[in-house]
């Protein structure tokens, strides 16, 4: 039996909720939960938001923890080695996206928390072509983050070739605006961040060599049209014109944060100086394992705050309200 914590309808607190997961597949691993960091998608899933939630919903994608069964096919897995799961839990590896080596557009893709049961549980299943090895010398505890939130802002430096000189801006520093700072940092770009006022210094610490409050219109307004990127992570609906406009020509506007709000853009803030406007979702198998020995080697590592399961529904209570430095971590 799986003992998890489950929302049995749209926006509910999390209930204890005990589950048969039936026999282990030839292909799947059991993975016994150590630590599950709590991304802003787990929020959007357990509320439904994107009207592909089913009930009761286990949530928890940024799973690490210990293989404790391998199912009859598997060999690249053994019994006690540290494992972590992110969005995915499954893909078909034999679609034109597995081929090309881009499993996360796989369009038969099982995701960890859609229509199956992630890791706010003490043990979660996957797949094992879903599942990454974790080196021992890895920092356990806020490793889970980086694998969602994490290969979710370093795949775009990958999908379009950042360059170290290129000036590169993250709109907003929660979970994922953290670490896109410090890769970004790390991978020699100038680094500005929007963000809210009481993080304006702390972004600075992270990594960013600028930080401009968002909510500021006259700070905002001034500044150079001069970034070859702008990177949203945040969920709501801003100035996206206003962001356009400080593109220099050719620079590309990219979106990995959900806001559900239709995109109002002036197409002659595209065509005017050649710009570009494009989303992308996680990474692959490839550029997860890429970004995990990038931020070791870089010391790039999230800030986290550590809570106890049982505290789940505080811990979610606090994503909502937008307190969090800078991403949760559920410990078993
Ligand atoms: P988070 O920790 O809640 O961070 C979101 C940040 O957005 C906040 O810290 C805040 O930063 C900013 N923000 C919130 N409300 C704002 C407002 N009214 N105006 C301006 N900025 C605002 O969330 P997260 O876990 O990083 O996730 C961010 C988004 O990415 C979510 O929509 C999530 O579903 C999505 N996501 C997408 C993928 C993917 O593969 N594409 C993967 C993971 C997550 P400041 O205080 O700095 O403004
Ligand atoms: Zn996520």
């Amino acid at each position: 039996m799986i003992n998890a914590y489950a929302a049995m309808s749209a926006g509910e607190a999390l209930k204890p909720y005990t589950f048969d997961p039936g026999k282990l597949g030839e292909n799947e691993v059991e993975i016994t939960v150590k630590y599950c960091g709590i991304c802003h998608s787990d929020i959007s899933m357990i509320d439904n938001e994107w009207g592909m939630s089913s009930y009761p919903l286990v949530a928890g994608h940024e799973v690490v923890g210990v293989i404790n069964a391998v199912g009859s096919e598997v060999t690249q897995f053994s019994v006690g080695q540290s494992v972590g799961l992110g969005w995915y839990a499954d893909y078909c590896e034999s679609c034109e996206q597995c081929h090309n080596g881009d499993e996360n557009l796989c369009s038969n893709l099982t995701g960890t928390i859609v229509s199956h049961h992630g890791g706010f549980a003490d043990k979660v299943r996957a797949n094992a072509n879903s599942v990454i090895a974790l080196p021992e010398s890895m920092d356990l505890e806020s490793v889970g983050p980086l694998l969602c939130g994490g290969v979710t802002v370093f795949n775009p430096l990958v999908q379009f070739g950042i360059k170290p000189t290129d000036k590169v801006a993250v709109i907003g520093i929660g979970g994922l605006g953290h670490i896109a700072l410090q890769f970004l940092n790390a991978w020699g770009c100038e680094v500005t961040a929007f963000t809210s006022e009481t993080k304006l210094q702390e972004a600075l610490d992270m990594g960013a060599h600028f930080s401009v409050d968002s909510r500021d219109e006259t700070a905002m307004s001034l500044l150079p049209r001069k970034f070859d990127m702008i990177l949203s992570t945040v969920n709501v609906k801003l100035d996206w014109n206003l962001y356009l406009s400080k593109l220099k020509p050719k620079g590309r506007l990219h979106f990995v944060g959900a806001t559900l709000e239709p995109l109002d853009l002036k197409v002659f803030n595209l065509t005017e100086a050649q710009r570009s406007v494009s989303g992308s979702d996680t990474g692959s198998m490839q550029t997860s394992s890429m970004m995990l020995e990038f931020a070791q080697r870089h010391g790039v590592k999230p800030v986290i705050e550590r809570y106890p399961f049982e505290k789940i529904n505080e811990a979610i209570e606090k994503l909502r309200e937008g307190d969090v430095r800078y991403r949760i971590v559920l410990e078993y």
